[in-house]
């Protein structure tokens, strides 16, 4: 995710001979329109017969067993900061949605059908799922099952032993509600399903949130397959992460299907509905990539037509790109997140400029092909990308040396308010404290030990951990390793430390 203080740099370069005095109000202005995010305020009844049923990608197609669903295996754990979502009682595999987006009625339906192995031997399991939809039914391996449903806890009712695979279908329905994010970051109130003022639809969801579209274990530790199917009257078309396999209208319905052909955590999760045109380019090393923009959006249009020049510029600097395609869709937020191979972008000048391109496209590498196993290590993500934003900078502009001087003193403000980057309060998610300092904490690693050694240990580590997760031990005992230094010294103080280290 992009973070709402990157973009005062970009007013600093502007006003650069403010006073500080000035540019800390600028920084301290929380008045920004929050995302235009008002729940849809129909109240459709739940009707149960509206529940679609003639997908070919539900239920008993699905083989819970089957090798392909291997490489999402996990190891899920509770999460340290948000303890109360997703449980490490399950490690879904492959989630199947179909959905039916209602614009007039601000209603979605869903069939969801989720493949998945269970980790212990218990009486029930849990899933996490928005009490703001329904649940029509649900089936356990081919059988009816019994579930409850409060709050946002869907348990279902029914013995299940340590390792073995398993089929649920849950068909459900409701008006989505967003929910509060938690933090106090002017850009992100709230999270999860979003609805547009002309009837789209649009997610993100980080730390949490894909509960309020469909079922799901809900954390960062549990990777999963996705298919899509997508439906919504045309010309309204639905957009997801992975690659369009198909698109045809059926009585005015336009329906589309995306498959994402590597695991991701859910907050990692995107879908779009709205009257998107898509255009399409290629990297130069051949990878697909195709943007989805509103239809008559000129800006966004424009703006996504460099996602081929920001990617260049990443891989050159990251190594082969670790998926098989990347997207973007553009939608009414005031923010943009990494989501996996469908890049969700606010249709901001900010969050529509070329560095955000390069942030995002940066987080596919760091963030997504290989992701925290717990919330504490965000700064996983944000770290080493924000450091590869201020080289970006320094390659268009200010020098290296610059960036870094200037990012300090907002460093050690950020951590002074929202805590360490390694140990951050978890109201106040994805301030600036965990972008910051580990971006600060990369550059000092990388005087220490040397460019080449550097740039080698950041290509390497999206390789090792592929499409899986990865804790902070491991990663830092990792780059030790890898580099044959000892920077337990630095790790400690800039991920842990209450007062900001000195910029050597
Ligand atoms: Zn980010």
């Amino acid at each position: 995710m992009r973070g709402k203080v990157m973009a005062l740099v970009a007013v600093v370069v502007i006003v650069a001979i403010a006073v500080a005095g000035v540019v800390w109000a600028v920084n301290r202005d929380d008045s920004k329109t929050p995302p235009a995010s008002a729940p849809p305020s129909t109240t459709a009844t739940d009707d149960p017969t509206t529940a679609p049923t003639e997908s070919p990608s539900i239920g008993t197609t699905v083989d819970p067993a089957d090798p392909k669903w291997k490489a999402a295996e996990s190891r899920p754990v509770e999460d340290s900061k948000y303890p109360n979502v997703g449980d490490p009682s399950v490690d879904a595999l492959h989630y199947g949605l179909d959905l039916t987006w209602d614009p007039e009625g601000g209603r979605l339906t869903g069939v969801a059908t989720i493949a998945f192995r269970a980790t212990v031997t218990q009486d029930l399991f849990q899933l996490d799922l928005s009490d703001a939809l329904k649940v029509d039914g649900a089936l356990l391996d081919g059988e009816e099952v019994e579930v409850s449903h409060i709050g946002k806890d869907l348990v279902v009712k029914a013995p299940v032993q340590a390792d073995s695979r398993h089929v649920l279908v849950v068909e459900y329905a409701g008006s989505p509600e967003s929910y509060p994010a938690p933090t106090t970051r002017s850009d992100l109130s709230t999270v999860g399903w979003t609805v547009t003022d002309t009837g789209g639809a649009w997610t993100m969801q980080e730390p949490y949130g894909a509960f309020t579209w469909y079922p799901v274990n809900d954390q960062p530790s549990d990777k999963a397959f996705y298919d899509f199917t997508l439906r919504a009257p045309a010309p309204m078309v639905g957009v997801a992460n992975g690659e369009l396999t198909s698109r045809t209208t059926e009585a005015g319905m336009e329906v589309t299907a995306f498959t994402l052909s590597s695991p991701a955590s859910s907050y990692l999760t995107t879908v779009a509905f709205d009257d998107y045109v898509m255009g399409e380019g290629t990297s130069s090393s051949g990878v697909p990539l195709t943007w989805w923009t509103p239809r008559g959006d000129t800006r966004s249009a424009k703006a996504m037509a460099k996602l081929p020049q920001a990617f260049d510029w990443v891989e050159s600097k990251l190594g082969p790109y670790p998926f098989d395609r990347l997207g973007g869709v553009v939608v009414p937020s005031q923010t943009a997140m990494e989501t996996q191979t469908m890049i969700t972008f606010g249709n901001t000048p900010y969050t529509l400029d070329i560095t955000t391109l390069v942030h995002e496209t940066t987080h596919q590498w760091y963030g997504d092909a290989v992701s925290p196993t717990d919330w504490s290590d965000v700064w996983m993500n944000e770290g080493m990308t924000t450091y590869l934003d201020f080289i970006w900078e320094s390659e268009h502009g200010r020098s290296l040396d610059r960036v870094l001087r200037e990012a300090a003193p907002y460093e050690s403000m950020h951590r002074a308010e929202s805590g360490p980057p390694g140990d951050y309060d978890p109201r106040a998610f994805g301030q600036t404290n965990i972008y910051y300092g580990p971006a600060l904490m990369w550059h000092q690693v990388r005087e220490r030990i040397g460019d080449d050694k550097f740039w080698e240990m950041v290509r390497a580590w999206p390789t090792v951990h592929r499409f899986g997760n990865a804790s902070r031990d491991t990663y830092l005992a990792w780059v030790e390793k890898q580099t044959g230094a000892d920077l337990k010294d630095l790790f400690d103080a800039w991920l842990l430390g209450k007062k900001s280290p000195k910029l050597g």
